[in-house]
């Protein structure tokens, strides 16, 4: 069984200062439901099913410490329109759907970050999607269409405005649009999980190795002996779940790449001349994603690997710096000497038809998985609406996250994918080329 692992290595999660302490789990307990994954999706779930019922019990575990997982290792855009394939493919009514689910999970992020005041650089700072060269302009270009239908407020920049902003030349377009939020994703899920109701308690560095069914719910085994007895599991587990024998075949753990320069000094503030705060996307879906963080780092993330370990391998990660510096000094050759403090991997979930899975798997067991690697927000208001689920709450917005999610297809063995997906994954990097 392939459990978790944190390699020291995240730049978000390694800056946090002072990380709560939740114990690991080592007595027998019973709970209403345990939710098993403290990332975006089992954060949400558990928060939302405490809320629903307040007079249930709750267990959210993990294998790790909260936000060593994804979820605390991504870039830090929560978006709120559809992203990638749901955006190009899906119908008007169907986007519509995503844009106010998204929204949803943005407001609950607001309304926790208020209430508790939890530090994460959470900023209304919109998202940048930005294009290099002809190739990525016909994709701007297919972008900015899509926003004019569905009647999204945008913004077209000048080259003034691009260099203004981002401090570089390198760009030969871009949109804006202000809908999405930017944050430091490992100190939101430290924040979210040092706030949880009373009525769920939090064990992390416990996985969950086995899960049995009995008469009347479940009994779930910690690699540590310890056990807990629950009459509803949600696995919030993400590309782990097949670990557990669910959804075997239908996520597509896939890897991506990230490196975070030390912050700019205030003379190399000036020799850069962009903005703080802000986050690009690549407009060619094979770019570089980049932002600049309010504590003046600049972060770039690139790079796609099969991840058949589901973990980062640490030989991966010096040529991965070594691409992701080509990238930045494409972009910033002005400042050569500033050099990357930190660079990580990590894995989302994909699918082969790009179907996310919402819902019921079984009797007792509910999942989200499959979110397409933008799970900030869609992870959120899933697990919020599994907790619905399971507390037998049914509403508009319950009904719309049906309505969104499908059924991840079968994948081939993982043999064949050893073989396909990198090879699909080095033409759509050789199509990209012009972009570094
Ligand atoms: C570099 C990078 C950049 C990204 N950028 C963005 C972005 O800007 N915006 C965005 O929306 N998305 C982004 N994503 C994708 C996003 O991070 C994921 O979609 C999201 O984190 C998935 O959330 P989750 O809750 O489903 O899973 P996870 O965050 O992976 O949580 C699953 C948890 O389950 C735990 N677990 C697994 N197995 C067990 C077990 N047996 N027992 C106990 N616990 C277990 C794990 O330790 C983990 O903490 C990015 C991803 C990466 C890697």
């Amino acid at each position: 069984m392939i459990l978790p692992e944190y390699d020291n290595q995240c730049g978000w999660y390694e800056l946090l200062n002072n990380v709560s302490s939740f114990p690991p789990l080592e007595d027998q307990a019973t709970f209403h439901t345990v939710v098993i994954g403290g990332g975006f999706v089992g954060n949400a779930a558990a928060r939302r099913l405490a809320e629903n019922l307040p007079d249930e019990p709750f267990l959210l575990i993990d294998a790790l410490k909260i936000g060593q997982g994804a979820s605390g290792r991504n870039s830090g855009f929560v978006i709120d329109q559809p992203h990638k394939r749901e955006l190009e493919l899906s119908s008007d009514a169907h986007k519509a759907k995503i844009v106010r689910l998204n929204r949803t999970a943005i407001e609950y992020f607001e309304t926790q970050i208020d209430k508790y005041g939890i530090e994460c650089q959470w900023s209304k700072a919109g998202k940048y999607q930005a294009a290099v060269g002809e190739r990525g302009e016909k994709h701007l270009a297919n972008y900015e269409h899509l926003l004019k239908q569905g009647n999204e407020v945008y913004h077209r920049l000048s080259a003034e405005e691009m260099r203004n902003v981002f401090g570089t030349d390198y760009y030969s377009a871009a949109i804006y649009t202000p809908g999405g939020m930017l944050m430091q994703p490992a100190a939101l899920m430290r924040g979210l999980a040092d706030n949880m109701p009373s009525n769920v308690r939090v064990v992390e560095e416990t996985p969950i190795s086995e899960i049995e069914r009995t008469g009347t719910g479940f009994v779930l085994t910690a690699n540590n002996g310890a056990k807990v007895r629950c009459r509803h599991i949600i696995l919030a587990t993400n590309i782990f779940t097949p670990e557990l024998g669910f959804m075997r075949n239908r996520i597509l753990p896939v890897m991506t790449f990230a490196s975070m320069t030390r912050p700019l000094s205030e003379a190399e503030m000036s020799v850069y001349g962009g903005q703080t705060d802000w986050g690009l996307t690549p407009a060619d879906h094979a770019g570089t994603t980049v932002r600049m963080t309010q504590d003046r780092r600049l972060i770039i993330r690139n790079s796609y690997r099969y991840a058949h370990d589901y973990n980062t391998p640490a030989h991966l990660l010096p040529k991965m710096k070594l691409r992701h510096r080509e990238g930045f000094l494409a972009r910033y050759p002005h400042l050569k000497d500033v050099e990357f403090e930190y660079t990580w991997g990590g894995a989302s979930g994909l699918s082969g038809n790009f179907e996310t899975f919402f819902g019921k798997v079984e009797e007792g067991v509910y999942a989200s998985c499959c979110d397409q690697s933008v799970g900030a927000a869609r992870g959120t208001i899933s697990g919020m609406m599994l907790a619905d689920m399971v507390a037998g709450r049914h509403g508009q917005l319950l009904q719309d996250m049906v309505e969104v999610s499908g059924n991840p297809s079968w994948l081939p063995p993982k043999i064949f994918l050893r073989v396909g997906v990198p090879l699909r994954m080095q033409m759509a990097r050789f199509a990209s080329r012009s972009e570094l």
